[in-house]
């Protein structure tokens, strides 16, 4: 886990084209880039991470294609999807794999071809992947983890919390859980704990709907949720059983999480800046597809050498800072928060 740390970078314009609009002089014209994105539960892939990546890449080179798929959870349709993508041609994969492990297949189909790849969010375990961009994962679990403690207060000491994870095939899941447990650990007991299959919401709350019965009588004063979609359907079950709110923690700042901050059903998301990630990783592929090799500041190991690494920071996000956070970045509109609230 330390050994995942590396360097933090924040908001580092190490990359070649940050700030610049203008295509390159002499840049290639035109490249075929396959954007390979995980699932469609969390509303982040299609709703930010595919557009902002896609507009950077067409500002930048407005002749290139974006082969975008979507593999909805199934790792081995990703397998399929990315050799799909590399026999029609992509110069450059960007890939957030379903599955950190069994990714490894694709970094090296797309290596026997000579077609870099760059880990978009999550990291591929076990082969050498060209790059890696995302934020500090294990900072967004502590970021979790202290929110809950103060919003907790003298609670934490005497009641108990249920504990719902993400993914056990994501390396970001694994890193949220250690960044959490880590500042959690000894400072508040934990009822149950839960690895939710393919981070599905309805896996998150039908495992609470299952898990609370056993706990009727005890204190039950808070719950660690791994992003927004876990928390939501954690929360639905709760609401269900016609259980009183309390601190709930998340990560995406989705509308509907902002929603529930808003009304008081869940305390806090975590912010990323997923345009900057997306735009970064833009920039980058259409670097590569220019053959260079920009230098990117930091590296994380994956247990098969260190990865050139550019890693952003999350920012904690509760009712009083929704406006000068997500607002003020124009990752939500006002309006968008206020309907059908
Ligand atoms: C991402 C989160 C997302 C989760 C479920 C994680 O790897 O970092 O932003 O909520 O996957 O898709």
């Amino acid at each position: 886990a330390a050994a995942l740390a590396g360097t933090i970078l924040t908001g580092c314009g190490v990359l070649p084209g940050s700030g610049g609009d203008e295509p390159a002089a002499a840049a290639k014209a035109a490249g075929r880039v396959a954007l390979l994105l995980p699932e469609r539960a969390a509303s982040r892939y299609d709703a930010a991470d595919a557009p902002y990546f896609s507009q950077r890449l067409k500002q930048l080179c407005p002749g290139c294609e974006i082969d975008y798929r979507n593999a909805e959870q199934d790792a081995d349709e990703q397998l399929a999807q990315a050799e799909e993508a590399l026999e029609e041609g992509a110069e450059v994969l960007v890939l957030t794999p379903v599955d950190s492990a069994a990714a490894a297949k694709i970094v090296e189909r797309a290596h026997d071809r000579d077609v870099p790849v760059i880990s978009y969010d999550r990291l591929v375990l076990g082969t050498a992947v060209d790059y890696y961009v995302s934020f500090d994962n294990a900072k967004v679990g502590r970021l979790q983890a202290e929110s809950l403690l103060s919003a907790l207060g003298g609670k934490a000491g005497s009641g108990e919390i249920l504990w719902i994870n993400g993914s056990p095939t994501d390396n970001n899941a694994t890193l949220f859980k250690q960044g959490a447990h880590a500042t959690l650990d000894g400072k508040v007991r934990i009822a149950a704990e839960f690895d939710t299959p393919e981070w599905n919401p309805d896996n998150a709350k039908a495992w609470t709907a299952r898990t609370l019965p056993s706990l009727r009588g005890r204190d039950l004063v808070g719950v660690y949720a791994a992003n927004d979609g876990t928390a939501g359907g954690a929360i639905a079950a709760m609401q269900a059983a016609g259980l009183p709110a309390v601190p709930v923690t998340g990560q995406d700042a989705e509308i509907a999480a902002l929603q529930r901050i808003l009304v008081g059903r869940q305390h806090m998301t975590v912010y990323k800046a997923v345009r900057m990630q997306a735009e970064k990783t833009a920039e980058l592929a259409f670097a590569l597809l220019r053959g260079e090799k920009p230098e990117a500041g930091a590296t994380v190991d994956n247990g098969a050498g260190a990865v050139p690494s550019v890693l952003l920071d999350p920012v904690t996000v509760t009712k009083e800072t929704i406006k000068e956070t997500v607002v003020k970045d124009g990752y939500v509109t006002p309006g968008a928060l206020c309907a059908g609230a």
